[in-house]
């Protein structure tokens, strides 16, 4: 007797160091990294809303993968905000 579905088990990719991971975008390739509240120690600002995270708030960093320094251009960002991110029309300073 055959067998009739052979289960393909995908085994989970090993993270490096946290929930990081990478991915595409209309602007290129970003490495993102999900914090946890417990790991957002500090208050920053996030580029898409332009409010602040709060402390123990879980959110996004992001920043360019195609970049050698890129750590340096880590963004802080809403996790949604990160998510809606290409919807963002242009939108004038107030
Ligand atoms: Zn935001």
């Amino acid at each position: 007797m055959g067998r009739k579905n052979r289960r393909v088990e995908h085994a989970p990719r090993p993270n490096f160091g946290g929930n990081e991971s990478t991915e595409s975008h209309p602007d290129g390739e970003w490495h993102v990294r999900k914090l946890t509240g417990s790991a957002a120690t500090k208050t920053y600002r996030c580029p898409g809303c332009d409010h602040e995270i709060r402390p123990a708030t879980p959110h996004v960093v992001a920043w360019p993968a195609d970049m050698p320094q890129g750590a340096d251009e880590r963004r802080h960002w809403h996790t949604p905000c990160w998510n809606n991110r290409g919807n963002r029309g242009p939108r004038g300073r107030t």
